[in-house]
C-alpha cells in the first residue's frame, strides 16, 4: 500500500514471528548470528529454510557463528531501492562470507562506503524497533 503524499513509508522490516526465520531474528536481537545446521549432512545454511538445499533433510538445529567474515561482494546504492529507504542513499550493502562459511547480506554501518572485496568485517547489531534488530557490517 502506498503512503499518503508526503508521508514517509513504513520501514521494510523482517517478520520476526516467521516460523522458519524467527529464531534468526531472535538471535540478532541478542547480538548473535545463528543459522540452521542440518542434522543429516551438517550444512550451515542461510537464509533459514524448511529443508536442507543439499540433502533435503528436514531436521536441523540452530548454531551460533562467529560474527566475523570477509566481504565477498558489495554494491553502493546511489538511489533508494525502495521508498522506505528515501533519504538514506548512498548506502552500501555487502555480501559477507562468515568465517564459519555462510554468506549473509546486510548493509555496512551508516557512513561506511569505502569497501573492497576481501575486506575483513565484524557484525554489529542495530536495534531498529523493540522487536527488530538488524545486522550491520563494520570494517575491521
Ligand atoms: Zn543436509
Amino acid at each position: 500500500m502506498s503512503p499518503a503524499s508526503g508521508e514517509r513509508p513504513a520501514p521494510l522490516l523482517p517478520d520476526v514471528d516467521d516460523p522458519v526465520a524467527g529464531p534468526f531474528w531472535a538471535a540478532a536481537r541478542e547480538g548473535r548470528i545463528a543459522v540452521q545446521r542440518c542434522l543429516t549432512c551438517g550444512l550451515l545454511r542461510y537464509p533459514p529454510l524448511v529443508g536442507c538445499p543439499d540433502c533435503l533433510g528436514r531436521t536441523f538445529e540452530w548454531q551460533d557463528l562467529r560474527p566475523t567474515g570477509t566481504v565477498w561482494s558489495f554494491a553502493v546504492y546511489h538511489r533508494a531501492l525502495h521508498a522506505a529507504f528515501t533519504g538514506q542513499a548512498p548506502y552500501t550493502v555487502a555480501v559477507v562470507e562468515l568465517d564459519d562459511g555462510p554468506r549473509i547480506t546486510a548493509r555496512m554501518v551508516p557512513g561506511q562506503r569505502q569497501v573492497a572485496v576481501g575486506d575483513r568485517v565484524r557484525a554489529t547489531f542495530e536495534p531498529v524497533t523493540a522487536e527488530v534488530t538488524l545486522i550491520r557490517w563494520q570494517s575491521l
